[in-house]
């Protein structure tokens, strides 16, 4: 077993580690027998999650623990503390009105499985972003009743990103709260994933940060940060490569923005650059590669990277010792693993 005490000089706390509500596993079964909803995305990932393959049989029976076999995976990687979040699509697979009701309902059951490991898990809130006033109302209640540490947003809502301002009132809320909104992948859309799926590229392997690094380049461009100026958004996947876009994306946009060649597109108040280096949060989450991760600490800044394993999907237990060997101080691995964790989702 991994030591887990302070003698490394740091706690480890994985800021992006999934977790499904047996209910919810139950309904994502229920869909894919039924196939009432055109996304097929989900019915590939997920077809196979419920699968009788050993690897789909032990995702599963993991992502649903909150209890001895989580603790024993994170004891036997040496992982002291997971963030944990409702596993993609969530809530956000249904009706928005239903799934309003399912948030309350997994955000009690996660508060209460926290409730019992104080010391090793922390949550975030689900709520369902197509019922703006009732996902605002769901996060607040999920922070200051339930003592939940944020927002999980599983990316767009069949189809639909969040850009539009009809939505914003949960990013509303989040500024107040002072509480940041994971921003996680979803399956690809309908209307995208076809040039992926035939070569099974539409999930983690490269569709998601596709997918997910333009919902986050939608919300920057739409002007929510000069709404919300306060407002977090974390990024997990090395922030899906945009941090390596940084200067075309900027150079690209400051001219477009000028141009009035598209009605939705006006100049911003800072440079786009600035947004990604004040407005986003980083993690490393299924990147337990050391140059991506020194990358971001370089462009963007070493307050804005965190560690995340992205369990139980990439459950690695030797990733950990990649990461402690990386170039950086004692110092800025202590911050990377736990300073920066403990800060942005006040532990
Ligand atoms: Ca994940």
């Amino acid at each position: 077993m991994a030591d887990r005490k302070t003698d490394r000089g740091y706690r480890r706390i994985a800021t992006e580690e999934a977790w499904c509500s047996p209910e919810l596993f139950g309904l994502f079964r229920k869909e894919l027998a039924e196939r009432t909803i055109d996304e097929p995305g989900f019915h590939s990932l997920y077809g196979f999650f419920v699968s009788e393959a050993p690897r789909a049989q032990a995702l599963a029976r993991r992502i649903q623990s909150l209890g001895e076999e989580r603790i024993a995976d994170m004891d036997a990687s040496g992982i002291d503390m997971q963030i944990l979040s409702l596993t993609a699509p969530g809530v956000q697979l249904f009706d928005p009105v239903e799934g309003s009701a399912l948030a309350i309902r997994f955000n009690d059951e996660l508060a209460e499985g926290v409730a019992k490991h104080p010391d090793r898990f922390a949550g975030l809130a689900a709520f369902s972003p197509l019922d703006p006033a009732a996902a605002a109302k769901e996060l607040e209640r999920g922070v200051t009743k339930l003592g939940l540490k944020g927002g999980i947003l599983n990316g767009h809502v069949r189809g639909t990103y969040l850009d539009d301002q009809q939505y914003w009132d949960v990013f509303e809320a989040a500024e107040a709260l002072d509480v940041p909104i994971y921003l996680h992948p979803n399956t690809l859309p309908k209307d995208m994933v076809q040039p992926f799926l035939k070569r099974g590229l539409d999930a983690a392997v490269y569709g998601f940060a596709c997918d997910t690094g333009l919902h986050a380049l939608r919300l920057l461009v739409s002007g929510l940060f000069d709404r919300f100026p306060k407002l977090q958004i974390i990024l997990g996947h090395c922030g899906e490569a945009l941090p390596y876009w940084l200067y075309r994306i900027n150079y690209m946009h400051t001219h477009i923005s000028r141009t009035g060649r598209y009605p939705d597109v006006q100049p911003l108040k800072r440079p786009a650059r600035d947004y990604l280096r004040e407005n986003f949060l980083y993690t490393n989450s299924g990147v337990a590669d050391p140059d991506p991760i020194q990358y971001i600490h370089k462009v963007i800044g070493k307050d804005r990277l965190m560690y995340a394993m992205d369990y139980p999907w990439q459950f690695e237990p030797e990733e950990v010792a990649i990461l402690d060997a990386m170039d950086l101080s004692p110092e800025d691995l202590a911050q990377f693993y736990e300073g920066n964790a403990r800060r942005v989702f006040k532990l």
